[in-house]
């Protein structure tokens, strides 16, 4: 944009010049373009489920004493279901608003493994009708990292949730977390492709944050999608129950966190998601005082 100013000298009445400001609005145009296309998604997306509502309460109630039992059951039964998938894309919605509104988080230092635990005790059930073995792996002596405790149980979950939703029966989901570079567990990925690399060296210790599934994988166009909001694999739109937001809000939450979301796929074969958090402040604070002893 070019805004172009008369200047006057100081009684106001003289033309001294024009000034002439250029302004880049690309940054400003491109944020409106986005909102307003995430606006249509979401109207898109609650359209469905709330025409789904609609057609099938009204065809009840015009129609209800000509229907079945059992008629009456399965329509209920897609009203019922078509509102549980309304509120997880109005939660999501609210989550993802939240979190671009700027507002400050509470960070703590805190103990991720019970937030493990929790997260692998919620999926316990879905995982045995599943057939999918969830296994924890990680140290009972787990530094402290400095996060927030909601949030990253929020990550967990979404994290944990995908893998069994996209396991098959038989396999076997993996919640893994240890402080590198200095240790890294046997059976991790060890290249830069697919997970940490011990030789690499970081200035601080960290803690990883390893989900892996050998569920069915995601293929490498996909992989450039896959943290798009609304995106889902066209296979996983007709099979699962899903929003298409759950790794938009994970990518939004670590970012909140300093750090940043990774993941290595292969089709038929499974995924690992991974993400590093910064230690506790009492760890931080030996560090440095290490530092200083040196
Ligand atoms: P959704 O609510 O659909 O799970 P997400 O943003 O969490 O939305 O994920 C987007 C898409 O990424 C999913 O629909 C699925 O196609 C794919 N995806 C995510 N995690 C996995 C995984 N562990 N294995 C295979 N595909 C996955």
């Amino acid at each position: 944009r070019i805004v172009m100013q008369a200047v006057r000298d100081a009684s106001g009445e003289s033309l001294k010049g024009i000034a002439v400001t250029v302004q880049d609005l690309t940054r400003e145009v491109e944020l409106n373009a986005a909102q307003s296309r995430f606006i249509s998604n979401v109207s898109h997306e609650l359209r469905t489920p709330l025409f789904n509502i609609k057609s099938y309460v009204e065809t009840l109630h015009d129609l209800g004493d000509q229907l079945s039992p059992e008629e009456h059951k399965e329509f209920l039964g897609v009203a019922n279901d078509e509102t549980d998938r309304l509120t997880r894309l109005v939660n999501d919605v609210l989550d993802l608003s939240r979190l671009e509104s700027g507002r400050a988080v509470q960070f703590e230092a805190m103990n991720l493994l019970p937030a493990m635990e929790q997260t692998l005790r919620a999926y316990r059930l879905n995982a045995d009708d599943k057939h999918v073995k969830l296994e924890l792996d990680a140290p009972e002596d787990l530094p402290e990292v400095l996060g927030n405790w909601d949030l990253l149980l929020q990550v967990l979950d979404n994290l944990v949730g995908n893998a069994l939703k996209f396991s098959r029966s038989g396999g076997t989901l993996a919640l893994r977390a240890y402080p590198w570079p200095d240790t890294c567990p046997v059976g991790s990925p060890n290249d830069e492709q697919a997970g940490p690399s011990c030789a690499l060296s970081s200035p601080l210790p960290r803690l990883r944050v390893e989900v892996a599934d050998t569920g069915c994988g995601i293929s490498a166009a996909d992989q450039e999608r896959i943290f798009d909001r609304f995106f889902r694999v066209e296979n996983a739109v007709h099979t699962e129950v899903g929003t298409g937001l759950g790794l938009s809000i994970v990518r939004g939450i670590l970012e909140k966190h300093g750090t940043k979301v990774s993941m290595a796929s292969e089709p038929e074969v499974g995924t690992t998601f991974w993400f590093d958090l910064p230690l506790g402040q009492a760890d931080v604070d030996e560090l440095k005082l290490q530092a200083e002893r040196r």
